[in-house]
């Protein structure tokens, strides 16, 4: 049975994720942006809140645990570093498996952006929550980790298979284009750029995207090695555009 999601925007650039296993109807949220949107969305869906998976420990991402929990119940799963801001009941890392119903939820270690960060693999539904990790067309700032760390943990995603639906923390999508074409003259990125810019453009959202495309067309991804990788990075860092 298939995993549903539901996508609505958080704060001024998240994107709530609400999944749930049809064969049993439990249902998680991954990260906890915001309260009042993910109630909502559990409301307009009828759906109450079995678990919350948290990607890592940034207040856009763990900042609604206790709220959520208090309002629904939920347990709440995540890796240990979210206990820093927020309550946590079941602690995760790289290797676990978390089932939501028959949906056994495979634990990727992506630590870089955060030391403990992680993302949650369906590999039924072929569906991958990956927080801060990978962007479409970028991948989160290296706040914690190395360059070298980061790399691994890309590397780990784009093992996945290329038709996996990669939903992402964030719409950066359009400014994320922008440095890839400052880098990177391909011509599949060139044509993803302007169904990028003309989509938000019509306010539609550019998540999910998919492993294949990443891997295609992402300047991170592309960059080969863990060096030419911490360069890429550090020249996004510094790109004013
Ligand atoms: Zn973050
Ligand atoms: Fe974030």
């Amino acid at each position: 049975m298939p995993l549903t999601v539901r996508q609505f925007p958080c704060l001024s650039d998240n994107y709530g994720f609400l999944i749930r296993d049809e064969a049993s109807g439990k249902t998680a949220c991954i990260d906890t942006p915001e309260v009042e949107p993910v109630l909502a969305e559990l409301k307009k869906a009828g759906w109450g809140l079995d678990y919350i998976l948290n990607t890592h420990w940034h207040p856009d991402h763990a900042g609604g645990n206790a709220a959520i929990k208090e309002a629904t119940g939920a347990t709440i799963v995540g890796p240990a570093e979210v206990r820093r801001i927020a309550p946590l009941d079941r602690e995760v890392g790289g290797g676990d498996v978390v089932e939501l119903g028959e949906t056994k939820l495979q634990v990727i270690d992506s630590g870089g952006h955060t030391l403990g960060h992680i993302a949650y693999f369906d590999p039924a539904s072929r569906m991958a929550f990956v927080g801060d990790t990978l962007f479409a067309l970028g991948c989160g700032r290296l706040f914690e980790g190395t360059a070298e760390q980061m790399w691994d943990s890309l590397s780990r995603l784009t093992a996945l298979p290329d038709d996996t639906q990669v939903y992402c923390a964030h719409e950066y999508t359009a400014s994320n284009a922008r440095f890839a074409l400052s880098v990177d003259s391909s011509p599949e990125l060139k044509a993803r750029a302007e169904d990028i810019f003309a989509a938000r453009e019509r306010g539609e959202p550019t998540v999910p995207t998919t492993i294949g495309l990443e891997k295609a067309t992402n300047p991170f991804l592309r960059a080969g090695s863990a060096g030419r990788f911490a360069e890429v990075r550090a020249a996004k860092d510094a790109f004013k555009g």
